[in-house]
C-alpha cells in the first residue's frame, strides 16, 4: 500500500510535515461502511476556575516531572455545581461504590451522579452529530474489544464522548488532563454508569499522576488505544510502562502539546505505534481556532469587564484563524479595530476584510483593548503596557501565557489588585490602571464556557481517528504521526449539518467525470486551503 507524500502544513512547524494523510477513502474499512451507507439509515437526533493555587499535598513523594501547563491551564466548559471545598476529605481516601456495588473509580462524590447525568443530556442535545455516530455504528461495534485508556478534560461534552465510545463497544479507563477542569458531579454520573473515571477538582500533582496509573496499571486489564490531550498519559505509559505499548494500536492525539511531543518522539525514532494527530485536521482548526474564538471572545471580555465594545478601540495581533474569528465579531459589534501582522499575506487579507493594519507602537497609546493571538512570545512588552492609557484591557487568546510579558509587570513599583476572578489591576505609580486578563493565559478558556457544538466537531473527530486506528489492517500505519484523512473530516462536517437542515448538493455522474472526483469525496486535494 502506498503513502502519500508528506503533506506540508503551514504554521505548525517542520515537524508536522512528516504527517501523512492517506487519500484513498476505500482503504478505511469503517468509513467505507459509514459513507456508503444509504442516507436514510442516518438518524440525527432531534434534536471558572480560579488560577488561585491549589495546595498541593506535602509529605507525598515528589514525581520526577512535574506537571505539565496543559494539565494546569483553566478550561470551563461548564459551570460545575460543586467547588473542589465542598468537602475537605481527599477522594482518595474515601471509600465509595457505585448503585451496582462498583468500587473501580476515584471521584469526588458519587452521590452527585444524578446531577451530572443531568448536564451530559443537555450537552448532548448540542452534540448531535455524535449521538448519530453512536446510533449508526452501534449495531457494528467498530470498537468491540477496544481497551481505551483516556486522559482528557472531565465534562460533560466528554462524557457524551466517552459514552459514545462505551456504546460501539470500548471498554474504558478514565483520568483528567486538568486539575481544575473536572465537573465532579460528571465524573460521578460516569462512574455510576460504569465508566472507571479517576478524576475530580482540584487535584494535587501527586493527585493528578496517581489517577493517571490507576487508568494504565490494573490487574487482568490491559489498554490497546490511548486518547490523550496533552501528552501526559503518553509520557506516563512511556516512562512507567514501555511494555503496555506491545499491545497498543495506535495513539489519539488532540492538543499542540502532545501533538508536538509525538513528533519529537517521532524525529528521535522512539515512537513506537502509529499517532492521529486530531489537532491538525481541517475541523478542528477551522472550528475551534475560528468560529470558537468569534464566539468566545465577547464572552470571555463581557464576563470579565463588563466592556461596551460599540466604538471601542480595539488592537488584535495577528490575523491568522483566531484572529481573524476575533476580529470578526468585534468588527460586528461596532468596535474599530486595528491588526497588527509579520505575515504580508495575513496582512494583506485584514487590509481586503477593512482593518486598518498597524505596528503596535502607532496606536498602543489609544486603544481600549489590546488581544494578542499570534502563538509568538512578547508580543506585548513591558515597554507596550508602560504606554498603555488608564483601564485599557489586556488579553491573549494564544495557545500560552507567554504573549504578553506578564513577568516584567512584577516589580516593586507597580500594584497588582485583585479585583474579580481572573481580573488584576495593575497600577503605575502616577494612578494608571491597566486590566489584565487571566494573568495573560488563554482568555476563553480560563473565563468564558467553550461552545458544546465545537466540542462535538472535536469529539466526534476523535471518535472517528480511534475507530480507524483501531480498525486499520496491519502495515496501513506504521510508527509515525498520521493527520486524518480528509474523507473523515469531510465526514466528521457532515455529521453536524442535519444541525442546520443544510442540504448538500450531490455531484452528478458527469460532474463527477468532469472534476475528476469520487462522487463521495474527498472532493478537495490536501493542499486546499478552505
Ligand atoms: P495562525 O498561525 O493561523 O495565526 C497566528 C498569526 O499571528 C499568524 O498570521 C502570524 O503571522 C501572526 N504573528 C506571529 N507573530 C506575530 C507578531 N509578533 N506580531 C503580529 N502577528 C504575529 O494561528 P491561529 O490558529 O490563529 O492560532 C493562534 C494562537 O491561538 C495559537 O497559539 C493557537 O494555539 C491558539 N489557539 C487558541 C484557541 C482558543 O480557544 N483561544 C483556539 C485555537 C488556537
Amino acid at each position: 500500500m502506498s503513502m502519500p507524500d508528506a503533506m506540508p502544513l503551514p504554521g505548525v512547524g517542520e515537524e508536522l510535515k512528516q504527517a501523512k494523510e492517506i487519500e484513498d477513502a476505500e482503504k478505511y474499512s469503517f468509513m467505507a461502511t459509514v459513507t456508503k451507507a444509504p442516507k436514510k439509515q442516518i438518524q440525527f437526533a432531534d434534536d471558572m476556575q480560579e488560577f488561585t493555587k491549589f495546595p498541593t499535598k506535602t509529605g507525598r513523594r515528589s514525581l520526577s516531572r512535574s506537571i505539565s501547563q496543559s494539565s494546569t491551564d483553566s478550561y470551563s466548559s461548564a459551570a460545575s455545581y460543586t467547588d473542589s471545598s465542598d468537602d475537605e476529605v481527599s477522594p482518595r481516601e474515601k471509600q465509595q461504590t457505585n448503585s451496582k456495588g462498583s468500587s473501580n473509580f476515584c471521584v469526588k462524590n458519587i452521590k452527585q451522579a444524578e446531577f451530572g447525568r443531568r448536564e451530559i443530556e443537555i450537552a448532548e442535545q448540542d452534540m448531535s452529530a455524535l449521538i448519530s455516530l453512536r446510533k449508526r455504528a452501534q449495531g457494528e461495534k467498530p470498537l468491540a474489544g477496544a481497551k481505551i485508556v483516556g486522559c482528557t478534560h472531565i465534562t460533560a461534552q466528554t462524557a457524551v464522548l466517552i459514552e459514545t465510545l462505551c456504546a460501539l463497544g470500548a471498554h474504558c479507563r478514565w483520568s483528567a488532563c486538568n486539575i481544575y477542569s473536572t465537573q465532579n458531579e460528571v465524573a460521578a454520573a460516569l462512574a455510576e454508569a460504569g465508566v472507571a473515571v479517576f478524576a475530580w477538582k482540584g487535584e494535587s500533582e501527586d493527585d493528578f499522576w496517581w489517577c493517571i496509573d490507576r487508568c494504565v496499571n490494573m490487574d487482568g486489564w490491559q489498554a490497546n488505544m490511548i486518547l490523550d490531550d496533552g501528552g501526559d498519559l503518553t509520557h506516563w505509559v512511556y516512562k512507567k510502562y514501555p511494555n503496555v505499548f506491545k499491545k497498543i494500536r495506535g495513539i489519539v492525539e488532540e492538543s499542540v502539546t502532545g501533538v508536538h511531543r509525538l513528533y519529537q518522539l517521532s524525529k528521535a525514532g522512539k515512537l513506537c505505534v502509529p499517532a492521529m494527530n486530531v489537532n491538525d485536521s481541517v475541523t478542528k482548526q477551522k472550528f475551534d481556532n475560528l468560529y470558537c474564538c468569534r464566539e468566545s471572545i465577547l464572552d470571555g471580555l463581557k464576563r470579565t469587564t463588563d466592556v461596551m465594545f460599540g466604538g471601542k478601540q480595539v488592537v488584535v495581533c495577528g490575523y491568522g484563524e483566531v484572529g481573524k474569528g476575533c476580529c470578526a465579531a468585534l468588527k460586528a459589534l461596532g468596535a474599530i479595530v486595528y491588526i497588527t501582522e509579520i505575515d504580508p499575506i495575513c496582512a494583506l487579507q485584514a487590509c481586503m476584510d477593512g482593518f486598518r493594519v498597524v505596528k503596535l507602537n502607532e496606536v498602543i497609546r489609544q486603544v481600549d483593548v489590546v488581544i494578542t493571538c499570534t502563538g509568538n512570545k512578547n508580543v506585548v512588552t513591558r515597554e507596550h503596557l508602560d504606554r498603555m492609557k488608564n483601564s485599557c484591557i489586556v488579553c491573549n487568546m494564544g495557545h500560552s501565557n507567554t504573549e504578553i510579558d506578564v513577568t516584567s509587570l512584577r516589580t516593586p513599583e507597580l500594584t497588582w489588585e485583585r479585583v474579580r476572578s481572573q481580573v488584576d489591576h495593575v497600577i503605575w505609580p502616577d494612578g494608571k490602571r491597566v486590566v489584565l486578563l487571566a494573568e495573560g493565559r488563554l482568555l476563553n478558556l480560563s473565563c468564558s464556557t467553550v461552545p458544546t457544538f465545537v466540542l462535538s466537531i472535536t469529539a466526534t473527530t476523535q471518535a472517528l481517528a480511534l475507530i480507524e486506528l483501531y480498525n486499520a489492517p496491519e502495515g496501513r500505519y506504521k510508527q509515525d504521526v498520521y493527520l486524518l484523512p480528509k474523507k473523515m473530516d469531510e465526514y466528521v462536517a457532515s455529521l453536524h449539518l442535519p444541525s442546520f437542515d443544510a442540504h448538500l448538493t450531490e455531484l452528478t455522474d458527469d460532474q463527477a467525470k468532469y472534476l475528476g472526483l469520487n462522487k463521495n469525496g474527498p472532493f478537495k486535494p490536501n493542499y486546499y486551503r478552505y
